[in-house]
């Protein structure tokens, strides 16, 4: 055999959400996630980064930090035109803007401008207030939860719909909704798991699991079906090239 990923590497398919967090966790340092100093900070991270990196939300952020105006008080006092070109970097501003704006607004009139009382809340009731405001989705919602008010959901995002798909933990047609109650139920009310298991996601589909996957590099491929798959595919060219 010549080349490729190794016949020998033992296939122990993943058990389930809790060994999949055994592993990524034994494998990679853990990253500082939610970066954020307040809770409403997490909020204004949340918005700006829909559709963009972390790196363009991060330079919004800290341009709304110059100004003094990551507090929910501060942000409807702040004009339109203004609050566009400060958050300008992260993409779609206008709307990320009038996001912001909505989202304090809410925060002021309904908790008192502190956005850790939805924790009071009933967690269904908690998601349907920030649902129901222009411009906050599913992934938005659930990192204010869990990250702003350490209410225990899991955020389901794109890489983590994607490695769960890709390793056999879920079909790669299921719902958002369906993969975040799929771990919710199995890492039970453990705010700090969901949370750990999120941004080691995050970390891995940046690493390994891209949208072309880097499976030969990547520690879980002893564990994951597509990397399981991809493996035979090239041991199987190597095997047909030897025998030429
Ligand atoms: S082995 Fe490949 S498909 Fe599986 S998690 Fe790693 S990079 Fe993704």
């Amino acid at each position: 055999m010549k080349g490729g990923m190794t016949h020998s590497r033992p296939w122990k398919r993943l058990k389930g959400v809790t060994d999949l967090l055994d592993v990524l966790d034994a494998h990679l340092h853990r990253p500082v996630w939610w970066p954020a100093e307040t809770p409403f900070e997490v909020c204004a991270g949340a918005v700006l980064t829909q559709n963009t990196n972390w790196r363009n939300a991060e330079k919004a952020l800290a341009r709304l930090r110059a100004e003094g105006l990551l507090d929910p008080a501060a942000i409807p006092r702040t004009g339109r035109e203004e609050l566009e070109t400060l958050v300008r970097e992260s993409g779609f501003y206008r709307r990320k803007a009038e996001t912001l704006r909505v989202l304090a607004s809410y925060i002021n009139e309904r908790h008192g401008g502190r956005v850790e009382r939805l924790s009071l809340l009933p967690t269904s009731e908690a998601r349907r207030e920030l649902l129901s405001l222009r411009g906050i989705g599913e992934e938005t919602a659930d990192a204010i939860l869990l990250y702003a008010c350490g209410v225990p959901v899991f955020v389901a995002d794109a890489y983590a719909r994607r490695l769960f798909s890709r390793t056999g933990l879920a079909s790669g047609n299921q719902s958002y909704s369906a993969i975040r109650k799929m771990t919710e139920r199995e890492l039970g009310g453990d705010a700090g798991a969901l949370g750990r298991l999120h941004a080691l996601v995050v970390e891995t589909g940046k690493r390994f699991c891209r949208r072309n996957p880097l499976c030969g590099e990547c520690f879980l491929s002893g564990r994951c079906a597509t990397g399981r798959l991809l493996s035979e595919q090239q041991n199987g060219i190597a095997e047909h090239k030897d025998e030429e």
